[in-house]
């Protein structure tokens, strides 16, 4: 019975994506696709129709150690880490081109897991993962120490002295739900290009697609123990990875307080550690902005992706000659949007990823009018199936306010007005986090100073999303630690060494 109404909901899938979730997912170790020690599965869920696409292997200590043993070998004992680096480069491209000959059918399975739109899949995740891998691959053949000129002053001796910057070993890689593809890619291209092995464990909510890459990674030729994937959950299989001595980083993209406690465990054995975690970015509007860029483009800072972005403009401030055209505009823009599944051609914005999320995010709409915020537009849940928020906004929610300071990761916004561009900076780094800001003005002397002075690991001007594989990403405050991306993605898998030699 139950299987007949599964069948039905999915009868639109293309034959590859059917086909995929036909089966039960399992781990990934060694080059063997494997089932979890436990035998233990979990369902992973369309956030559309609550319907359960299929079950995944649950891993947890004991498949995460196989794992890491693997990953170790792989390591130490294989060519991948010695390979030569125009070979890792092949193989990285070869991965890239078989992910952007999937890009159809990896869009139709993230939209499915994740809620969002087939189409932002195809036009945004899948060639955001092949970017990633693409330039990663670029740099395998550029990675370099230098020589220094030393000043150790021993009478009659010379030295030649020099760096070198080498894999730091087997990595814990540990993704969120949101772009769960494009996480799995921007952690696993820089480490794979610098010669290190992965643990990789997407998130619960979300493990197809990185399953998916996983096997085309394989079908690229990428050997076994190079890249290891364990699905399941954070407290075991998670966890199991954060504390394995074998595992000399961890890599992290997820929430502030989850990557608080990973930071000091992992400290305990001092593996490197780099965090990506949350934000409440501000979105500034000047008052000689013009307005058909900034009103759709502060709408879809807090909507893309349904308001489940790290760098989302949630908070925004502009300027109160013109703050009610825009609040209006956008008000305007989030009453028309279509709320509906992935993939049908009409939705504009599709369900939250999961109930736990719905229901936090409708927590924080109720929090928002039981502390006096004013509903401008939406503020409850869209039909009664599927996870749907209407894209809501706020006004009156005061700095001192929680929606206004903690992170929803979800469709809403907080409206707020400034009268002078004095204090703005101020008021925009009023948050614990400094993960993004935008700001929309014509003025190109206000632009370099709130660039400037706003504490966030990136600003941009007139445009809000906008990511490149070159740009450093990360934040500042308690939006983490490091920075991925750009020459700085290689840094985190590398240690340096210097060699002193006496000649
Ligand atoms: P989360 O709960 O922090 O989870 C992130 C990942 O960590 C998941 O794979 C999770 O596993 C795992 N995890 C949870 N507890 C763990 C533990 N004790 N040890 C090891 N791993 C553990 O975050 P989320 O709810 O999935 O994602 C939303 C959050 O991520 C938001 O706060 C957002 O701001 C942040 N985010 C930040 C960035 C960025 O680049 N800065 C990007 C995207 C998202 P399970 O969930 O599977 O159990
Ligand atoms: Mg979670």
């Amino acid at each position: 019975m139950a299987q007949a109404a599964l069948v039905q909901e999915f009868s639109d899938l293309s034959p590859a994506v059917t086909k995929f979730i036909s089966r039960t997912q399992k781990l990934y170790i060694d080059g063997k696709w494997v089932d979890a020690a436990s035998g233990k599965t979990f369902d992973t869920i369309d956030p559309a129709t609550e319907q359960v696409i299929c079950k995944v292997a649950a891993g947890e200590a004991e498949d995460v150690d196989r794992a890491a043993r693997a990953a170790s070998r792989a390591f130490y004992d294989s060519d991948w880490s010695r390979m030569i680096p125009a070979v890792r480069e092949a193989l990285l491209l070869k991965w890239a081109d078989l992910v952007e000959a999937h890009a159809a059918e990896l869009a139709e399975l993230e939209s499915l897991d994740n809620g969002k739109l087939v189409m932002y899949a195809q036009m945004v995740d899948v060639p955001a993962a092949v970017n990633l891998i693409r330039y990663y691959a670029g740099w395998t053949t550029k990675i370099q120490g230098s020589t220094t000129n030393v000043s150790i002053g021993i009478p009659n001796t010379e030295f030649h002295a020099f760096t070198l910057r080498q894999p730091v070993g087997v990595v814990g890689q540990i993704i969120p739900w949101n772009f769960p593809l494009v996480m799995a890619a921007l952690k696993l291209a820089p480490a794979l290009a610098c010669g290190c092995t992965s643990i990789l464990k997407p998130a619960e909510q979300t493990p197809l697609t990185a399953i998916r890459l996983v096997e085309l990674a394989e079908q690229a030729g990428i050997p076994a123990g190079v890249i290891n994937l364990v699905t399941g959950f954070g407290q075991t299989a998670g966890a199991a990875i954060v504390e394995h001595p074998l595992v000399k980083k961890i890599a992290f993209t997820g929430s502030t307080p989850v990557g608080k406690h990973i930071g000091k465990v992992a400290m305990d054995s001092l593996k490197r550690v780099s965090l990506e975690l949350g934000g409440k970015s501000p979105v500034v509007i000047a008052a000689d902005a013009d307005l058909n860029e900034a009103i759709p483009g502060a709408a879809n800072a807090i909507f893309f992706n349904h308001g489940q972005v790290c760098v989302a403009g949630t908070r925004l401030f502009v300027d109160e000659k013109i703050y009610d055209d825009v609040v209006g505009g956008m008000a305007e823009i989030a009453k028309s949007m279509q709320l509906g599944g992935g993939r049908n051609p009409a939705s504009q914005m599709g369900p939250l990823v999961s109930k736990e999320q719905h229901d936090r995010v409708l927590g924080y709409i109720e929090k928002g009018v039981s502390e006096g915020g004013e509903v401008v537009v939406g503020g409850g849940r869209h039909g009664d199936k599927g996870y749907f928020v209407q894209p809501t906004i706020f006004k009156g929610c005061g700095p001192q306010s929680t929606l206004y300071r903690e992170e929803i990761f979800g469709p809403v916004l907080v409206a707020n007005k400034f009268s002078t561009a004095d204090d703005l900076a101020a008021q925009a780094n009023d948050t614990e986090y400094g993960l993004a800001a935008s700001v929309w003005t014509r003025d190109l002397s206000l632009a370099h100073r709130l660039a400037k002075r706003i504490e966030a690991g990136t600003v941009w001007v007139n445009c809000h999303h906008l990511i490149d594989a070159a740009l450093p990403f990360g934040g500042f405050k308690q939006s983490g630690m490091g920075r991925e991306q750009g020459h700085e993605g290689i840094e985190l898998y590398t240690e340096m060494k210097s060699v002193l030699m006496k000649i």
